[in-house]
């Protein structure tokens, strides 16, 4: 496989570029990344001879068409998006950019390369919230995103099912549930709450807290996405979860007991505009394929602290 990973110095990206690298050494690795605020290009570094890296824009079409040409790509992985809730709150046009025009790009890229494979990583977040009664979100679950983030997600899921059907592109979506795990830019929730505690810092938590997420360990993810490129079916849209439903609240008391701090650290804030309150999926899809999350909750906990415990110290 000739394969093209965009985003692969971000969270996910680099967790999936990393052991993709190490489990087929026989397939050309291309990463492209923007390196914005959350990509961090070091965090590639023990795979670097395995790979081509470039710094770039998936919103620039002359340069997409140049690495595919080049480099004769058959399979692209884009996890490059703007992916913080808040800072789309703040200004939407990066997003607008990255997860609507980028797509839009790989959607032309394979109409002009039929054989080529896109597989898109889109976000649970594109249901919108349930309450907590709520059965949880399925294929069949209408699209309600709640926020410019999730907006522009749903956005560039649509561009690509009507580019399915009407152009016939070879294109898998997945969605997945909220990703925990090292390698992720400090502001985002698990990074806070641990950075915050080691050094004895108020560890803000919005509202009430007693938001849910479903969270999953991120190689778990990494496995899944995997599974949809060996296994899945073109046009098709797969869900990715592990029912470790926990309350954000939880998730904080859980980390400062593990690192032996005062749970009087936790501060409640002011709750996010448009705050979505619960977040649950279907897996059935990806576990289909034959994927089954292999690190447990707790472990992937352990692994998480302990990362950035190291990254801090
Ligand atoms: P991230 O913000 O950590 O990383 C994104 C990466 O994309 C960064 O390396 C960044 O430099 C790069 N990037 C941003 N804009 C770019 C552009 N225009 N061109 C090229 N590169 C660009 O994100 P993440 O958490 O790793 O998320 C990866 C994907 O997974 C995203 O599509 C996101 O929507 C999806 N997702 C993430 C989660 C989660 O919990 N983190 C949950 C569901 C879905």
């Amino acid at each position: 496989m000739n394969i093209l990973v965009t985003g692969g110095a971000g969270f996910i990206g680099s967790h999936f570029v990393l052991r993709h690298a190490e489990q087929h050494p026989e397939d050309a690795l291309v990463v492209l990344d923007k390196l914005t605020y959350a990509g961090d290009r070091s965090l590639l570094d023990p795979m670097q001879d395995q790979m081509t890296f470039i710094e770039g824009d998936i919103a620039d079409m002359n340069l997409l068409t140049k690495i595919v040409d080049e480099n004769q790509i058959d399979t692209i992985v884009n996890f490059a998006a703007e992916t913080h809730v808040d800072n789309s709150i703040q200004d939407v046009s990066p997003f607008i950019q990255a997860n609507i025009i980028g797509v839009h790009n790989m959607i032309e890229l394979c109409r002009t390369n039929p054989d080529l494979l896109l597989v898109h990583i889109s976000t649970d977040e594109v249901y919108g919230d349930l309450q907590d009664d709520d059965p949880v979100f399925s294929l069949e679950s209408p699209l309600r995103p709640s926020n410019p983030y999730s907006a522009t997600k749903a956005a560039g899921d649509m561009l690509i099912i009507a580019a399915v059907r009407t152009h016939g592109i070879r294109a898998r979506i997945t969605r997945c549930s909220n990703n925990f795990g090292p390698h992720q830019a400090s502001e985002k929730f698990w990074p806070t709450v641990i950075g915050n505690a080691l050094n004895d810092q108020s560890i803000p938590i919005y509202g009430s807290g007693e938001q849910k997420r479903d969270w999953l360990y991120v190689t778990n993810h990494t496995d899944a996405v995997e599974k949809v490129i060996s296994n899945g079916i073109d046009g098709e849209i797969y869900l990715i979860s592990d029912t470790n439903e926990t309350t954000n609240l939880e998730v904080a008391q859980m980390i400062v007991e593990k690192l032996g701090k005062s749970p009087d650290l936790i501060t409640h804030v002011d709750d996010r505009p448009g705050h979505d309150w619960r977040y649950a999926l279907d897996a059935s899809s990806a576990r289909a394929l034959g994927w089954e999350p292999a690190v447990g909750f707790e472990e992937g906990v352990e692994r998480t602290i302990e990362w950035y415990v190291e990254k801090i110290k």
